[in-house]
């Protein structure tokens, strides 16, 4: 990301629950001066956490982030598609779609 300014939080920032990364960050998201925002923000993948007034908000929003499963469903099934791991996940294809399957589900009979 292009113009990224780093600040500092007195927080210990957890790792990213998507990828993994510890190199987390507090960014600033404002588009304007009046409307102070900041989020939590992974280098590695991108991700960013829920958007708050506050650095140390943002930092503490972060840290509480879960995936719903739906989201981890999505990511297996992207890393599935990485040539890196292919053989693996050839031997791992059954399992995990019928897991894919089961989480899909899982969400759905929550949603209803
Ligand atoms: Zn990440």
């Amino acid at each position: 990301m292009e113009g990224v300014q780093v600040l500092e939080v007195t927080l210990q920032l957890k790792p990213c629950p998507f990828c993994g990364s510890e190199d987390i960050s507090v960014i600033d998201w404002s588009t304007d001066d009046e409307n102070p925002s900041y989020c939590g923000w992974c280098s590695l993948c991108n991700t960013e956490g829920p958007i708050n007034e506050s650095k140390d908000e943002a930092a503490e929003a972060w840290n509480k982030r879960k995936i719903p499963n739906v989201q981890y469903a999505e990511v297996l099934v992207e890393w599935m598609k990485d040539p890196e791991f292919k053989e693996e996940y050839t031997a791992l294809q059954t399992i995990f779609e019928r897991l894919v399957d089961k989480i899909v589900e899982e969400e759905r009979k929550r949603g209803s």
